[in-house]
């Protein structure tokens, strides 16, 4: 491995990515059931996402459509899928560049037809149902059904290729055999009126892994949008309470470098007034205690919560900007200045790490480190 000289370091492990991707595909699979890799979790890193692609997902997802329009000139050959409803200025770009978007708009969908006619080219899209998260999608399953019909008998450009449904976001609704069964309800009196199946039927995204490893997924259900579970594995298991030790939760590691080593209150002094960010935080007095400051901050991964200390009796106590303060109190390694601490993360700061210009990424490539798991 190349000597690191130069922190805060993002080390992205391929050799762990690539075996959850493995492993999650082949699980799917057993149940029919193929996944599109959603990349935009890390900033859609092509090394990542070449590890996603090889490993056998179908689709390529994403919400940034700069992100999918890059990986068309890179001639990755899985088909790209829009998965946010595309903007006005995108549409050109999304009939050009993107095989599939997820759509809720006749408006939007008319312009795709506009669009592709002017280009000579088809598009596919894949109706949206809301089924009680409230984010995006019809509410009214009459309405998607009349779109669908629409699109199957008088678009000429613009292919139906499937209906789909996002849980689990804006209202934490957690994906069931009942709402999914319910798309597929839809989806089967689509394909009686059409007399044709359709391509597609997305049941989600992370969160219905569990109704698959229970087998409880509806059979209908052929499509799951991935993103998470194949990029940091630890939010299935940690949240949803899914130990899966055929999964590795440390695929990305936080290295951050420490710059004062110090004996220091636990308590502040003085008047308290609002933190760096304008927020009000509690203290609790645990009396004098050791902490360290690492140079890295929420600049760079927003938000300390979800960090999770590698390094046994190390504890997050918080963090500004720029840097991260943890208790060391407890540990039973003899921290100095310039030693290196290591940090796992949940997707949300795999988000922002990956995308912020102030952490160096280093890739450990399939195979250069022993296949362990933590
Ligand atoms: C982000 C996103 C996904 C992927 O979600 P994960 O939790 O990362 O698996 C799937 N579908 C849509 C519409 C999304 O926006």
């Amino acid at each position: 491995m190349d000597a690191i000289t130069s922190y805060p370091l993002l080390e992205i492990n391929l050799n762990k990515i690539s075996d959850n991707t493995n492993f999650l595909v082949n699980i799917c699979e057993e149940k029919g059931i193929n996944i599109a890799g959603v990349i935009k979790g890390v900033n859609a890193e092509p090394q990542i996402v070449n590890v996603l692609a090889q490993g056998g997902c179908k689709y390529l997802a994403s919400s940034r459509i700069e992100q999918l329009i890059n990986l068309k000139e890179k001639n990755i050959e899985q088909e790209t899928m829009l998965i946010r409803m595309p903007m006005k200025h995108e549409i050109k770009d999304v009939v050009k560049k993107i095989d599939i978007s997820l759509n809720s708009e006749i408006k939007t969908i008319n312009l795709l037809e506009k669009e592709c006619k002017k280009q000579n080219k088809s598009h596919k899209v894949v109706l949206m149902m809301d089924l009680g998260d409230l984010r995006e999608g019809f509410f009214d399953k009459e309405e998607l059904i009349d779109i669908a019909l629409y699109i199957e008998n008088n678009l000429k450009y613009v292919k139906l290729y499937g209906v789909g449904t996002n849980l689990s976001c804006y209202g934490s609704i957690k994906p069931s055999y009942e709402n999914l069964n319910y798309l597929c309800e839809v989806a089967q009196e689509i394909e009686n009126k059409i007399g044709r199946e359709l391509d597609m039927i997305s049941g989600g995204s992370t969160t219905s892994l569990p109704l698959v490893l229970d087998d409880n997924i509806p059979e209908k259900i052929n499509n799951l949008r991935i993103g998470e579970a194949l990029l940091v594995g630890r939010d299935l298991i940690d949240y949803w309470g899914y130990d899966l030790d055929r999964m590795h939760k440390d695929t990305m590691i936080l290295k951050a470098e420490i710059i004062e080593i110090k004996e220091k209150p636990s308590y502040p002094i003085g008047e308290m007034f609002l933190d760096a960010f304008g927020n009000k935080p509690t203290y609790q007095d645990r009396g004098i205690r050791k902490r360290a400051i690492l140079a890295v901050g929420r600049q760079d991964f927003v938000n300390d919560r979800d960090l999770v200390p590698l390094e046994k009796g190390v504890e997050i106590i918080g963090s500004s900007s720029d840097h991260l303060i943890v208790d060391i109190q407890n540990s039973e390694e003899n921290f100095q200045i310039g030693d290196i601490m290591s940090f796992g993360m949940f997707y949300s700061n795999a988000l922002y790490l990956t995308s912020s210009k102030y952490v160096n990424k280093h890739y450990i490539q399939l195979e250069e480190l022993e296949t362990k798991i933590i």
